[in-house]
């Protein structure tokens, strides 16, 4: 594995796999530009070394080739402003164009593929098989797109002579472009900046926190949470859990819940994740009470009440008063700090003061020497909103990524990389 900073760029092509996925509005207008400025370091560490770019990404889930709603031609204009030269759009991944342009790149130059995804082998699952196909005919899609996945990594590994991944977010992915092409360049190869800053704060977290070391875990639901929290268990001093997946657990426990979201299925595990944080001396902290609505909605009547005493016909969308002291006291008194998962129903104003106290406590842990870490999509779009992403330590590009890496698995990209 190659260094970034140590590799010589002089005179050579590299293909960087970064993460373009970024918002557009209905006129493919680039609606929040923080996914390519994050790249920049890592393109022009290679134009300034006197090597030449050429960038891969993924855009949304286009079904099929040729969805020009997908089209990262739509955001040439952006790379092009944030990087300051102008970006060769060649408009395919496997054409000749792409191959022709790749060939005759010079130095400091840069083109742009077109979205992966418009080709069923960048993931490697066939398209387009008719609901009732047979078990042969899966199977036999299935072999045809691996082998012409192998043709595609072929392809694309042939336009570059050095390989880059700095695309954190799809790093869980074995994607030809996340996993498969790093094995065509064995001495070429190397995480991006964004990468290498990626792994190096989850790294600190889980490898050699300084405690107290508290996890707030938040979101709608515990079944997607329940590897994180049991992982979790083994690493933290304590969780806060938040948000909606609270009244599953008061509801396993007993308590009234209303028409709050619950899982009724989940109560076992429930139930299990309690028991086994009691074994392990880990301290779960919930809000004693509930910011309870009439209707799921902006203009719904509010009150607050004991979060395990919630009328019918109400439901509990962000921690209360009490909830906020208890969370926030608690936070400030610890070292590390792990943040994924909303207290409350944030993309509501009037459901996400809980959010923004959370937010808030942890900045000012921080301020006070903690080291904080922020991720998964909807805690990063609460510290944004709240305007202090500047004030964490660490907030990651990658949500179901960095849930992984937490939990121990390994990483195809990573992997792919560091093997
Ligand atoms: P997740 O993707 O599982 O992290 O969940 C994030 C979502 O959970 C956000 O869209 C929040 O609005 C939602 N959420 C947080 N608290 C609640 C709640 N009390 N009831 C329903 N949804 C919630």
């Amino acid at each position: 594995m190659q260094k970034i900073d140590s590799y010589d760029f002089k005179g050579k092509r590299a293909i960087i796999r970064v993460d373009f996925n970024v918002p557009l509005d209905e006129n493919g207008q680039v609606t929040d530009d923080t996914r390519i400025r994050a790249a920049i370091p890592t393109i022009r560490k290679v134009l300034d070394g006197g090597g030449s770019v050429i960038l891969m990404s993924h855009l949304g889930r286009p079904k099929k080739n040729n969805d020009m709603k997908y089209s990262l031609g739509q955001i040439v204009p952006t790379v092009e402003k944030l990087l300051g030269r102008p970006v060769i759009f060649v408009g395919d991944c496997m054409g000749e164009k792409a191959a022709d342009e790749a060939a005759q790149l010079r130095p400091g130059e840069v083109m742009l593929l077109e979205n992966l995804r418009f080709y069923a082998e960048e993931e490697g699952k066939p398209r387009g098989l008719a609901d009732d196909a047979s078990d042969e005919e899966k199977a036999a899609a299935k072999k045809a797109v691996k082998e012409s996945q192998k043709k595609f990594v072929e392809r694309l590994a042939s336009y570059a002579d050095c390989y880059i991944n700095d695309a954190f977010g799809t790093a869980h992915r074995a994607h030809a472009s996340t996993a498969l092409i790093a094995d065509r360049f064995p001495n070429d190869k190397m995480f991006g900046y964004i990468m290498e800053n990626e792994l190096k704060a989850v790294d600190r977290i889980i490898e050699n926190p300084q405690r107290p070391f508290v996890a707030i875990i938040g979101g709608s639901k515990v079944s997607t949470k329940i590897s994180i929290l049991e992982n979790l268990m083994n690493k933290v001093d304590s969780i806060i859990i938040g948000g909606g997946m609270t009244y599953t657990f008061s509801a396993a426990q007993g308590g009234k819940i209303g028409d709050s979201i619950c899982e009724p299925d989940m109560f076992p595990t429930a139930l299990e994740i309690l028991k086994k944080a009691q074994e392990r001396g880990v301290k779960l902290i919930f809000s004693p009470d509930a910011l309870i609505a009439d209707k799921f909605a902006e203009d719904a009547d509010t009150r607050e009440c004991p979060a395990n005493e919630i009328p019918d016909g109400w439901m509990g969308l962000d921690i209360a008063e009490e909830g906020k002291k208890s969370f926030r006291e608690h936070i400030l008194g610890c070292k590390t700090i792990l943040w994924n998962g909303p207290v409350g129903v944030f993309e509501m104003d009037k459901f996400a003061t809980g959010s923004k106290v959370v937010a808030q406590a942890i900045a000012d842990a921080t301020a006070n020497g903690a080291f904080s870490l922020v991720g998964g999509g909807d805690s990063v779009a609460c510290v944004n909103k709240f305007g202090l992403a500047d004030r964490i330590s660490y907030v990651s590009t990658g949500g179901g990524a960095l849930l992984e890496y937490i939990e121990g698995k390994e990483l195809p990209g990573v992997a792919a990389i560091r093997k």
